[in-house]
């Protein structure tokens, strides 16, 4: 069984076909438990846009499941440094899915990153590519691609998966609720965004 866990539902795009809208996310019981779970897959909501709350969850789980494969879903390519750091140093995997043409730039620079780092390799990484973006001859071998994504209506569930909230607040996780130590981390970048949180 894996566990789809929403980390936040904030987001910084409006999405027609956005899955959230088909879901009443407040009402989403709260994860107390990692145990047996084959993989916990960290969504939102656009959980880049607050990265603290993925390591904090990555941490989390790596300790109570060491052999949980953890894979972030994210629509985010702007900040590659932090993409690949996260990728490296607390994830299994991530699933990137452009949106619009306008996504492409972003990603090109990405995936020029992540081509010159061979610390990468056996990391996963799926790419879900909407209908109407055209990447050309880009060089995509270390992605999984799914071309031609489409909204899918209600947005089923998988029958090998559960969705739960990380946090009881998902639009403003209080900053108690993120260990002392990721906050160490992020100190620079988030200083105020955590006292927003
Ligand atoms: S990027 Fe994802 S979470 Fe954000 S609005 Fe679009 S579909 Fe929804």
């Amino acid at each position: 069984m894996n566990l789809r866990l929403l980390l936040l539902s904030e987001c910084n795009r409006t999405c027609k076909g956005c899955c959230n809208k088909d879901f009443d996310l407040e009402s989403l019981p709260v994860c107390n438990s990692f145990t047996g779970y084959e993989m916990v897959i960290l969504t939102g909501g656009e959980p880049l846009l607050k990265p603290w709350l993925i390591i904090n969850t990555a941490v989390a789980v790596r300790a109570e499941n060491p052999t949980a494969k953890i894979v972030l879903y994210t629509a985010r390519s702007v900040d590659p440094a932090l993409f690949v750091s996260l990728l490296e140093n607390h994830l299994d995997g991530i699933t990137l899915t452009l949106h619009t043409r306008k996504d492409v730039a972003s990603f090109i620079t990405l995936n020029n990153l992540i081509k010159s780092m061979p610390s990468l390799a056996g990391k996963s990484l799926r790419l879900n590519v909407f209908r109407g973006i055209n990447l050309g001859d880009t060089d995509l071998s270390q992605w999984k691609v799914k071309n031609e994504i489409q909204w899918i209506k209600e947005c089923p569930l998988p029958s090998d998966e559960v969705f739960m909230r990380r946090y009881s607040s998902i639009q403003n996780v209080p900053a108690k609720l993120v260990a002392a130590p990721v906050r160490k981390v992020f100190q620079i970048i988030p200083d105020k965004a955590l006292q927003a949180a």
